[in-house]
């Protein structure tokens, strides 16, 4: 008998989640599914990686088949609304799993695929459908789809939904609810503009948090490195060679803030002979599903993404997320670093911290209360980056024309720029311009352009977690 038996779900579901290996509930399932079985609102904080999927599918796979219906055409019984289409699939997947032994049918629906296979599929009805704002609307205004027999209806994120705009959306689609309903509201962090929102969706709610407000995951070793915006790539690539081919990394989660930089990073990264794939909203849902598959199964070790398309992945086995860029949000660090760590397991996150991301910096160490260790650039890294293959011309080729600024002309000026300014200071380290004598030009490359040790002002004064530096960013 496991203990979820203790919460009084019903015997298919304790079957699938012991086919799925579940023995303990987390403790968000505790704390919010004996209410959920009574038919209460909740209000929960929550990241993900907390289990909490299953603590609003699991109650609600329950009531549902307590009280079985017929399928009413163009109808679901159980709305979740997910901000992204990743996270949409992966609910559904997990409610598919749990939903093994219950005849319950179970849809997803996002943008950016066909809707005409939607369409006749939502015709004959569904049970529970999981969807992101835009197309659920897109498919009510053609008539696909009525929402008047809704009998729960989660709002999943629901600050990533406001900050990705949904706000209009979410407020049709909730008039569009029955009043009679029981609605679930899930956030990873409650400012009062979010807990405004709830309210127009949620009454008298339990509520649940499962740790406090824009925690870090506490498993989560933090460190960050203060280097050059422009030394970033290179020092990424040694760090990922390095720590893939000893072993000391597995899967990594790389973020950039934009599309355009996620693209740039793998096409360096596949130069130098790392196999990585990118996500982001500028791709197919094909190119996007196909790059988390690979990750998923180990096939590509390096997944590059922006916040938006990675919110709520789930892998397991990220065994470290590098910022290559720090958000300008610091919630939004929270969430980066809580894709590794996950289902009770350790992990390391790296932030390259520029000059200009310092502030970022400062705002995610008041939010989360840790500061992170500083690691110092590798000894040689001016060394280990001249060696490194640049992306060619045909590579940083014509995908996307922002992606053309960085190849030709203008990385000519840009080089032109950087001799003109001459050498420039890395904390601990003194860096010169690539190219320039040292490397087999002069011969002897002197003491110029070498590391000056490492550690000494890293951190702009920034007090060490007493951690020991993680091998693999360092020399
Ligand atoms: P979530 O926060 O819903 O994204 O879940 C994070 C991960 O934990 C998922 O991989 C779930 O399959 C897993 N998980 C959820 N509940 C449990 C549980 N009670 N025991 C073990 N793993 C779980």
């Amino acid at each position: 008998m496991s203990f979820f038996s203790e919460l009084g779900l019903a015997e298919p579901i304790l079957r699938a989640l012991e086919a799925k290996g579940y023995n303990d509930p987390t403790p968000i399932q505790r704390q919010s599914i004996p209410a959920l079985l009574e038919g209460r609102d909740l209000l929960g904080i929550a990241q993900t990686g907390t289990g909490k999927t299953a603590a609003f599918s699991l109650p609600s796979l329950h009531r549902l088949a307590a009280d079985p219906k017929p399928r009413a055409p163009r109808s679901c019984r159980m709305l979740v609304l997910s901000p992204t289409r990743e996270l949409a699939a992966q609910i559904a997947d997990n409610m598919v799993g749990y939903a093994k032994f219950l005849n319950m049918s179970v849809m997803t629906v996002f943008g950016g695929v066909p809707v005409g296979k939607q369409i006749s599929a939502l015709g004959r009805g569904v049970d529970i459908l999981v969807a992101t704002p835009g197309r659920l609307l897109d498919l009510i205004e053609q008539r696909a789809l009525v929402l008047d027999k809704v009998e729960i209806f989660v709002l999943d994120e629901a600050d990533q939904m406001m900050d990705l705009g949904f706000i209009k959306p979410l407020t049709r689609i909730a008039g569009l609810l029955p009043r009679q309903r029981q609605s679930l509201f899930f956030s990873a962090t409650m400012p009062d503009a979010i807990a405004q929102l709830g309210k127009r969706f949620i009454t008298d709610p339990v509520k649940v948090e499962v740790a406090p407000q824009a925690t870090t995951a506490a498993r989560v070793d933090q460190y960050v490195t203060h280097v050059d915006q422009k030394e970033k790539q290179a020092l990424l690539t040694i760090t990922l060679k390095k720590g893939l081919e000893s072993g000391e990394l597995e899967s990594c989660l790389v973020f950039t803030r934009t599309k355009h930089g996620a693209d740039k990073v793998v096409r360096s990264l596949v130069a130098a002979g790392v196999e990585a794939a990118a996500i982001h909203g500028n791709k197919s849902q094909a190119q996007r599903t196909r790059a988390l598959d690979g990750f998923r199964a180990g096939r590509v070790p390096v997944l590059v993404a922006t916040d938006i398309a990675a919110r709520g992945i789930d892998v397991p086995g990220v065994s470290a997320v590098f910022n290559f860029e720090l958000p300008n949000v610091a919630e939004q660090y929270v969430h980066r670093i809580g894709r590794t760590a996950r289902a009770g397991k350790g992990g390391l996150a790296i932030s390259y911290v520029a000059g200009d991301e310092r502030p970022f910096l400062r705002d995610i160490v008041k939010l989360t209360g840790v500061t992170p260790a500083a690691i110092a650039l590798p000894k040689d890294f001016i060394e280990q980056a001249a060696k490194l293959p640049k992306a060619s011309a045909k590579q940083l080729g014509a995908e996307h024309s922002d992606d053309n600024r960085s190849g030709g002309g203008n990385r000519r000026s840009r080089d032109a720029e950087r001799k003109a300014r001459g050498p420039r200071r890395h904390p601990g380290v003194e860096v010169r311009p690539r190219g320039e004598g040292g490397r087999g030009g002069s011969g002897s490359g002197g003491g110029r352009g070498r590391p000056q040790g490492q550690g000494g002002g890293q951190g702009g004064g920034q007090r060490q977690q007493s951690r020991s530096r993680p091998q693999t960013t360092s020399a």
